[in-house]
């Protein structure tokens, strides 16, 4: 069985990606939250403007979605927004090395990137990319690669419910599991107006995870393939 620890990792500058604004507060809202409330200055990269939502599509939802990821990074307390440009829908399309370039751009500086599990989630092929690009990042930049994973009990949960193939973890491939204040989640969360109005899924997701949230290390750098960090002998 895995190591549990209930600790956060201690970094002073994060960098989360996401594929849609909304995925940081829906998502990832409480991890960031706990990592913002100790200090650690954390910037997102979000990869798409979410103008493609099935929830309300057309008009200026990109705008709208933007202004609304703004509001979202206050109340999580995120330093930075890197909102791109790249389509909504179609991550699959844009060429992995643009995607790979464009999150350590924003990661430059950061001891460690914060993405989704392996399947998105939620199975959103955007998702999967981001997370396939992040650890590209992680590679070029020699720093971990976190990610925001459910529990198989919380997936199942959610399968059964709503029509998304949730993906989610059994005990032992989870690394860190947290003890989570969702108050600032909460408050994010309600600034994606455009993303609410008939979607009960943020919601009850928090109900079934409760106070708990889990992370994967995804990537870990491999120390002898850095001599910065080899001891010296005196
Ligand atoms: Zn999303």
């Amino acid at each position: 069985m895995a190591q549990h620890h209930t600790d956060l990792p201690r970094l002073d500058q994060l960098t989360v990606a996401c594929a849609h604004p909304d995925d940081e507060s829906f998502g990832l809202g409480a991890v960031i939250a706990a990592f913002t409330e100790v200090g650690t200055q954390v910037d997102l990269v979000c990869l798409t403007r979410g103008e493609n939502s099935t929830l309300r599509a057309g008009g200026d939802l990109g705008e709208q979605r933007a202004r609304e990821l703004g509001c979202a990074a206050q109340a999580l307390g995120i330093s930075t927004v890197s909102l791109l440009h790249h389509p909504d829908g179609g991550l699959d399309e844009v060429d992995l090395h643009r995607l790979i370039a464009d999150i350590g751009a924003a990661a430059e500086g950061s001891q460690a990137l914060l993405t989704y599990d392996h399947g998105g989630i939620t199975g959103h092929p955007d998702h999967q990319r981001v997370t396939q690009a992040a650890i590209g990042a992680g590679r070029t930049l020699a720093i971990p690669v976190l990610a925001w994973a459910l529990t198989s009990q919380v997936a199942s949960a959610l399968r059964d419910r709503f029509a998304v193939p949730f993906l989610g973890r059994d005990e032992d491939e989870l690394d860190v599991t947290l003890a989570v204040d969702r108050t600032r989640q909460l408050a994010a969360i309600a600034c994606h107006g455009s993303q609410l109005e008939g979607n009960p899924i943020p919601h009850a997701r928090i109900e079934l995870q409760g106070a708990e949230e889990h992370l994967r290390t995804l990537y870990r750098p491999d120390p002898s393939e850095n001599p910065a960090s080899s001891n010296e002998s005196a």
